[in-house]
């Protein structure tokens, strides 16, 4: 590429509203453009790294033993209804209605196309194992997407399913594919944090996502730094407080006024959070079922949260959403001092820390008014009680008992096993050595390259601009020509870069009638890891400069010597790339 020609531009200011410091380089640098909230152009010079970046994901599938195929970016909404996953995706799935008057949505990820075709393709044992990947452009409706590239709504993905006969053979696929994305990160120069993650509707509940760590990311970590355990927010555990055993006491009522807060409630009565009951009123649709919404009661202690997606899972809730004041009053609750005591008709659950504590103080359904000494199940009989509470900054680990940190960073990619039940219901069977009928054993894997892209920049960056490493660098040489009056300056550099070429070296050319100073600054802003100047003053010594981008020292280099300085200096990079891997591991 020669920057004669170049579509796009570096740009003095960094762009507004955008934190982060690698994503400002990524606009500055002209490598994206914003084009509307989380919709990104890619620029040749963010295309070319893109591109880069998916020929590696290609040569990891194809050594995972990956047969790559291509399906729609647009699917039936029925095939997501069938799984389950319209709704619990919620708005996050596009629904567009056709011509036809039929729903289509762009796909989030392929899992119900995959066991679909399956379905049509895998007949038997013989055929086992497969995988199968797809590089297919997928569209997430974030709420509120973020201001940078990781804030995309359009996800340029590598999505992988494994297709096998037998656990076992899936757990190798399984775990192959997490050793494989871990070597990955650690070529790309990115450190992410394995984390447990919630499968889906279709997953078994035991997945697995690879987060970059940074401030303002979209997810929430729970971290043990003693024990290395990592979860995301929506299903790490904590160890549970001790409980001092008391006799139940009997139901008091209390005066409390102006105290509809937790907060509020501990300063009238000067008790600690501990000793109170929360109250979460919300709604909740179930899949499949009626169309009505049921009126669900969560009990937490005052002194917790409580965790929705876990409170989903436990009542098998599709979808939850707070509850209107006409929803409550309906319930019969009284905002602000509501308790579950007398009240029919609800979905009641209680957090098991909640249940164990004796003699809380709870709403008494009444303005104005509380209860103490509410005790479960004397006092109300929930319908579940189990672990609905949600982590936070401070508390315990599970696993070892030191404490745990609250992290944000961003999602880069993700391993779950489907179901048997998932797949099934789409029809992927096959007949087994016995001729009997056995659901394919499937897992999905997924990696988001926009994502990748922008925490690499975040990653990689200093004063001036970006430094990528040299195993996704969109070119591996940046060629200068400080042409000023000397005619054997272009003539040079056409020379050196035809050689380098040959060499089957990718070289970015700045053959623009620009100041010295402008090009250097530009060159620092791109980001290519190696920088060669040619000159009048490094030709009247038969010599070009070659400059690492990392380092501020430049080499003077034998003309006759380019290609082959240039050579050991890429080995040097890309060693220290993989150095890079065997210090992660
Ligand atoms: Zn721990």
């Amino acid at each position: 590429m020669r920057l004669s020609r170049w579509f796009g531009m570096t740009l003095r200011e960094p762009p507004a509203g955008i934190d982060a410091p690698g994503q400002q380089w990524l606009v500055r640098a002209g490598y994206v453009r914003q084009s509307g909230p989380g919709l990104f152009s890619l620029l040749p010079l963010g295309l070319t790294t893109m591109q880069r970046l998916e020929a590696r994901l290609r040569q990891m599938m194809q050594a995972l033993g990956g047969q790559e195929l291509l399906m729609p970016m647009v699917q039936p909404a029925e095939r997501w209804r069938t799984s389950g996953r319209s709704d619990q995706h919620g708005a996050e799935l596009v629904r567009v209605r056709d011509r036809r008057e039929r729903d289509v949505a762009p796909a989030l990820t392929h899992e119900e196309l995959a066991a679909t075709l399956c379905a049509g393709e895998v007949r038997s044992y013989r055929q086992l194992p497969r995988l199968i990947y797809q590089i297919q452009t997928t569209f997430r409706d974030d709420a509120r997407p973020r201001a940078g590239l990781a804030g995309t709504r359009a996800h340029t993905r590598v999505d992988a399913y494994s297709v096998d006969a037998d656990d076992d053979g899936r757990d190798r696929q399984y775990q192959a594919h997490q050793q494989a994305f871990q070597a990955l990160f650690a070529t790309c120069g990115l450190p992410v944090r394995r984390a447990a993650a919630a499968g889906g509707v279709m997953g078994d509940g035991d997945a697995r996502t690879f987060v970059y760590l940074m401030p303002g990311g979209d997810e929430t970590l729970a971290c043990c730094s003693a024990c290395g355990a990592a979860a995301l927010h929506q299903v790490a555990r904590f160890a549970r407080p001790a409980i001092a055993a008391e006799p139940a006491l009997p139901l008091e009522r209390v005066a409390t006024p102006a105290s509809t807060t937790i907060d509020a409630l501990c300063a009238t009565l000067d008790i600690p959070r501990s000793r109170t009951a929360k109250v979460v009123m919300l709604m909740a649709r179930f899949p499949a079922a009626t169309p009505d919404e049921r009126f669900v009661m969560a009990l937490v202690r005052g002194d917790m949260d409580v965790n929705e997606s876990r409170l989903c899972r436990v009542i098998g809730a599709a979808a939850l959403r707070p509850a209107t004041g006409d929803d409550i009053a309906r319930s019969g609750a009284v905002p602000g001092y509501a308790t579950p005591i007398g009240l029919r008709d609800l979905l009641l659950v209680a957090d098991e820390t909640l249940a164990a504590s004796p003699n809380l103080v709870v709403g008494a359904n009444e303005v104005g008014y509380h209860l103490r000494n509410f005790n479960i199940p004397r006092d109300a009989q929930p319908t579940w009680i189990a672990d609905i509470a949600a982590v936070a900054d401070g508390y315990f680990c599970n696993d070892c008992g030191a404490p745990l940190q609250l992290v944000r960073g961003i999602e880069l990619a993700t391993v779950a096993r489907l179901t048997a039940h998932a797949t099934t219901t789409l029809g992927a069977t096959f007949l087994d050595a016995n001729g009997r009928t056995s659901p394919v054993l499937m897992g999905a894997y997924g990696i988001s390259i926009e994502r990748m892209l922008a925490c690499i920049a975040e990653e990689h960056h200093d004063a001036r601009g970006l430094c990528w490493p040299i195993s996704v660098a969109p070119f591996q040489v940046h060629m200068i020509a400080l042409a000023g009056k000397n005619p054997l300056v272009p003539a040079v550099v056409e020379q050196v870069l035809a050689e380098l070429e040959a060499a089957g070296i990718a070289v970015l050319v700045d053959d623009r009638d620009e100041r010295a100073g402008a090009k250097f600054a530009d060159a620092d802003m791109i980001g290519v890891p190696l920088r060669l100047t040619v000159s009048a003053n490094t030709l009247a010594a038969d010599a070009v400069e070659l400059k690492r981008r990392d380092r501020t020292d430049a080499m003077i280099v034998p003309r006759a010597a380019v290609v082959s300085t240039v050579r050991e200096q890429i080995d040097v990079l890309l060693a220290e790339c993989a150095g890079r891997i065997s210090t992660s591991h």
